[in-house]
C-alpha cells in the first residue's frame, strides 16, 4: 500500500499464526530502499517485485531492521541479485538459527498429516541465512536521490539490533518490533534490562513528528492511534518489568 508520495508498506506477509510480518520501501530519485526482506525466499520475491515495479530504473538497497529471521529470512534472494544489504553491526545469524525457526514452524502445524509431511519446508524453500554486508550507525542519513533521504535511529530493546527508519520529509517511521500493532509484544527473547532499554526507545520515538508508523507486525498506526499504541506497549513493558515476566509466558 502507498502511504505517501514515496513511502510504501507491504503488510500481512505470512508467518507463524497469529503473526503476519511487515515490509516496506521508500522510493527516491535514484535508489529504492527496502525495509526488511520478509521471513522467507518467497516473501522476498513479492517484496522485490513491488519495490522494483514502482521505479524500475532505481538501484535497490535493503536494510534489516533487526536480527530475527522473520525480518531477514528473505535476504538470500536480494544477495543473489547483487543487492547490498544494510543492518545493525551486531546482526550475525547462522544456519543453526534457521534450523530452530524451521522446527518451530513445524510445531505450529495443527494437521498431523501436514506436520508429518514436514510442510514447513515448503514455507522455507530456498531460504538461507545471509547477514547484512554493510552496517548502519545511529543517526546515519541515507540519501535515495533528489530530496528523499531517510535517517537511521537505533531503537534497541526487543533485540540489541533493532533500528527504525525515519522518513522525516513524509512523516513516516518504520519501527520494526519496537511496536507490534495490536499484538502482545515479544518480550520472551530479552531480559528486564532489555525491557528498560525498550521503554527508552519508545520514549525516543514518541518525540518524533510522524503521522504514520509501519510496525514490524500488524496494521499501520496513524494519528491519535500512535499515542495509544505507544502507551499500550509501555504499559505492557512496565507490567513485565514489575513482575519480571513477559506477558506471553503461559
Ligand atoms: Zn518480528
Amino acid at each position: 500500500m502507498k502511504l505517501t508520495n514515496n513511502c510504501y508498506a507491504i503488510l500481512g506477509i505470512g508467518f507463524i499464526p497469529p503473526w503476519t510480518v511487515s515490509s516496506g520501501f521508500v522510493v527516491g530519485e535514484e535508489k529504492t530502499l527496502i525495509i526488511d526482506s520478509g521471513p522467507n525466499y518467497l516473501a522476498a520475491h513479492t517484496i522485490f517485485g513491488y519495490a522494483k515495479n514502482v521505479k524500475p530504473t532505481n538501484e535497490i538497497i535493503v536494510v534489516n531492521i533487526e536480527k530475527h529471521l522473520d525480518h531477514i529470512g528473505g535476504n538470500s534472494l536480494f544477495h543473489e541479485n547483487g543487492i547490498k544489504i544494510y543492518g545493525h553491526p551486531a546482526i550475525s545469524r547462522n544456519d543453526d538459527d534457521l534450523i530452530v525457526d524451521i522446527s518451530d514452524f513445524n510445531k505450529s502445524i495443527l494437521n498431523s498429516k501436514r506436520k508429518a509431511a514436514h510442510e514447513e519446508y515448503v514455507f522455507y524453500e530456498n531460504t538461507r541465512i545471509v547477514n547484512p554486508g554493510a552496517h548502519v550507525k545511529n543517526g546515519e542519513v541515507i540519501s535515495l536521490g533528489g530530496n528523499t533521504e531517510v535517517s537511521v535511529i537505533y531503537t534497541l530493546g526487543h533485540t540489541p539490533t533493532n533500528i527504525s527508519i525515519l522518513v522525516k520529509g513524509e512523516k513516516i517511521l518504520y519501527c520494526g518490533d519496537l511496536i507490534t500493532s495490536g499484538y502482545l509484544p515479544n518480550l520472551e527473547c530479552g531480559t528486564k534490562d532489555d525491557w528498560n532499554i525498550w521503554m527508552n526507545s519508545l520514549d525516543l520515538i514518541s518525540e518524533l513528528d510522524v503521522e504514520q508508523i509501519v510496525p514490524g507486525h500488524g496494521k499501520i498506526i496513524s494519528g491519535a492511534n500512535i499515542k495509544f499504541e505507544i502507551t499500550r506497549m509501555k504499559e505492557l513493558l512496565n507490567e513485565a518489568i514489575i513482575n519480571n515476566k513477559a506477558p506471553t509466558v503461559e
